[in-house]
């Protein structure tokens, strides 16, 4: 057969990149960036190309895999789905509905159909216990939006392509290509930026790669991003340097006069004291910020996942709202998607409705935070979790205190995966349900449309044929609903409700007519680099979803958190140096760290550590060195560089494989350790019980042996 070429987005992250797939006898033999996609113009990671690699992975599973008697045997998929059914029937008519807690992974929102057909299911279940990588993530993010906007996925972008000031806070969007901002090829815009007269700084306590090519870096203590963001706005307010621009009609003033009420304790020399940010070089951020022609702060990871992340989130849209940048070119904006799930009218926000069994977690948007799970499956008493589903994730690798949830996983009545490795979680499994992937799949970027620098749509036909006898996601969902419903209905002595079958491609095509845009999945089949919808427009008030169709810009939870604020220095003694996590090309997050070709080169699990830091506890290059959290201790190989601020050190997360019962092609070299072994599950943002992953307190020590 003729090789044939394909084009498809790469569903692997949050870029949406455009591949260019040479197929031959339905086998992918190549793949490069499309030069004529609409959106990433070409760009690709080295991650892409390994999606041959996870179609051919030998440790991949593609049938039901059910353990019996301690063994791993293959079953049916109508065997599967009985036997899931009834467990968790049984289960839930013996303990109630919460006996049963679900967990998605990040992947559930880049696979299409889990995307489309995983919420039916979930809901089904009737169960409070919903978890996912959310509120290890980006939740602090859906709040802002939520409280300020009117809804979750109101999260503002940074317009990189118009900007002439980027300021990058916790963030290393040259390695992970955007974050909350879809951003394919993210080196180019930095240029883009500096050629256009503009600059780019970064504040963070690495230097990152991203800050090794900005115009700025300056270090930040870990964790300490509040005080900065506080002192900044609080700056601002009180010198007069507020400019409300075209808001002047979607903001209450008298909202504006309460911020600046509540943040006058906040200075600028108790944001350099905390930060370790010279006053000097705080007052200069701030002028150059105010005078730029556009500028835009964004925030990530280490600001949203750390202390007091909720109150950063808030702040970084106060900071560009009162700087009149926001919903204006070059500044923070509001995405028009193709898709746009952000089209309904206002609701309460959904925070807090009910709480985590022990820790008293608040739920958000249907969900409660991860930091929870372990404690709710471990600890007896009425609504103990019972039985978990996990959807496309490695908890035991990706939430705090990974070890405590390896151990609440293997104590459960019941465990079914929906997964496509036998790895650190789905090893605890009674059942594993393996979708077809990748390559195998259609893809539109639901999520990441909504998020992207520029508006594009797109929608890529798989681009090979899956297997005989395999199912695709959105099967596998749609099937194991209708079981679970008919063995309930039986337990129940009702009629089972009618199966209701639409494809995945009506339910997407629905979604594109039912859109602002009115686009029809037919008339982007016609495109298949994709439909270029333009720059962002000011979206405001219209986008807004709030009940006045105003901005908030003082909800009462971040007046509340301002009289919480964190300050996390009582370790400090015990544990004088902070953790923060790091992001990789090569990596991502917790999967494909069995594929060859990514893995090849030196060990990269490696604890970052500063020269003066090494010298003084006598750690060389390559040491093994003892870490030590609170709750737990890991051995891992010092890398000595100037890229980390003192007192601060990086491992980065998603490793520590190679344990017994596993099926994980990891060379031993590779297998790292686990961040999130030494990951405290009891350090959590005030406001939102998202976990803190980054400042973590820790202890070094060089073990004698
Ligand atoms: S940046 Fe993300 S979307 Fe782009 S090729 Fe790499 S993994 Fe795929």
């Amino acid at each position: 057969m003729a090789v044939q070429t394909k084009y498809r987005t790469c569903n692997l992250c949050e870029a949406l990149c455009g591949l260019e797939i040479q197929v031959e006898n339905n086998k992918a033999i190549s793949i490069k960036g499309d030069k004529q996609d609409v959106l990433s113009h070409g760009h690709i990671c080295p991650k892409a190309v390994a999606l041959i690699d996870i179609h051919e992975d030998p440790d991949r599973l593609k049938h039901p895999m059910q353990k019996k008697e301690g063994k791993w045997e293959q079953v049916s998929w109508e065997e599967a789905y009985e036997y899931a059914a009834a467990k968790l029937v049984g289960i839930q008519q013996a303990h109630g509905a919460n006996a049963v807690g679900i967990y998605q992974g990040n992947p559930s929102v880049h696979n299409l159909g889990t995307t489309l057909f995983s919420p039916d299911f979930v809901r089904s279940l009737k169960t409070t216990n919903r978890f996912s990588a959310t509120s290890v993530d980006q939740l602090a993010h859906h709040l802002a939006g939520t409280y300020m906007f009117g809804h979750p996925l109101l999260v503002p972008v940074p317009d990189i392509n118009r900007t002439k000031l980027w300021l990058i806070v916790g963030g290393n969007p040259l390695v992970s290509n955007g974050s909350m901002m879809t951003a394919p090829g993210v080196h180019h815009k930095l240029k883009d930026i500096q050629q256009r007269g503009g600059k780019v700084i970064v504040i963070d306590p690495r230097k990152t790669e991203t800050a090794h090519k900005a115009d700025q870096h300056i270090f930040i203590k870990p964790g300490t991003d509040f005080w900065l963001f506080a002192g900044i706005v609080s700056h601002l307010l009180h010198t007069d340097q507020v400019d409300l621009g075209h808001l002047t009609d979607v903001i209450e003033s008298a909202q504006v006069d309460k911020i600046k009420g509540a943040l006058a304790p906040f200075s600028l020399n108790m944001a350099a004291e905390k930060t370790g940010i010279p006053v000097s070089v705080i007052k200069e951020l701030i002028h150059e910020f105010t005078t730029a022609e556009s500028a835009v702060c964004y925030g990530r990871l280490g600001v949203s996942a750390a202390h007091n992340g909720s109150l950063c989130h808030w702040l970084i849209n106060c900071m560009n709202i009162l700087t009149g940048n926001f919903d204006q070119a070059g500044g923070a904006m509001f995405t028009n998607p193709a898709v746009d799930v952000r089209a309904r009218k206002s609701r309460a926000p959904k925070f807090a409705r009910w709480h985590s069994r022990v820790k008293g977690l608040p739920e958000f948007n249907g969900e409660l935070p991860s930091a929870a799970i372990a404690d709710d499956i471990l600890e007896p008493g009425e609504g103990q979790i019972k039985a978990m589903i996990t959807s496309c994730g490695n908890p035991v690798l990706s939430v705090p205190n990974g070890k405590k949830l390896d151990e609440a996983f293997s104590s459960l009545d019941f465990m079914l995966c929906i997964d496509i490795y036998l790895n650190e979680t789905t090893k605890h499994a009674d059942l594993i349900l393996p979708p077809a992937t990748g390559l195998e799949t259609p893809h539109y970027g639901i999520a990441f449309h909504n998020l992207a620098i520029h508006n594009t749509a797109k929608y890529s036909e798989a681009a090979v044929e899956k297997e005989a006898g395999t199912k695709y996601d959105w099967e596998i969902f749609s099937e194991l609903l209708e079981a679970y419903q008919k063995a309930k209905a039986a337990a129940e002595g009702e009629a089972a409700p009618e199966s209701q079958s639409i494809s995945l491609e009506d339910k997407l095509d629905m979604l594109l007519r039912f859109s602002p845009q009115q686009l029809s999945l037919e008339e982007l089949k016609k495109h298949e680099h994709g439909i270029d919808l333009g720059a962002h427009i000011p979206m405001l008030p219209q986008v807004l979803k709030t009940d006045d169709q105003k901005i908030d810009l003082f909800p009462t939870i971040y007046e509340e958190g301002l009289k919480a604020v964190s300050t996390h220095d009582e370790s400090e003694e015990a544990h004088p140096f902070m953790m923060i996590g790091r992001r990789q090309l090569r990596s991502n997050n917790s999967w494909m760290h069995n594929l060859g070709r990514l893995m090849r080169g030196r060990d990269r699990c490696t604890m970052l550590i500063h020269p003066q830091d090494a010298e003084s506890l006598s750690i060389a290059e390559g040491q093994m060195v003892q870490v030590s959290s609170k709750i737990a201790s890991v051995r891992i190989a010092a890398e000595v560089t100037e890229d980390i601020m003192p007192g601060a050190i990086s491992i980065p997360h998603g490793w520590g494989h190679h344990r017994k019962g596993t099926k994980m092609s990891v060379a031993e070299s590779h297998a790292g350790v686990s961040f999130n072994d030494l990951a405290d599950d009891s350090l959590l943002d005030t406001v939102s019980g998202v976990s803190v992953i980054n400042a973590i307190p820790v202890q070094l020590s060089v073990p004698a042996d």
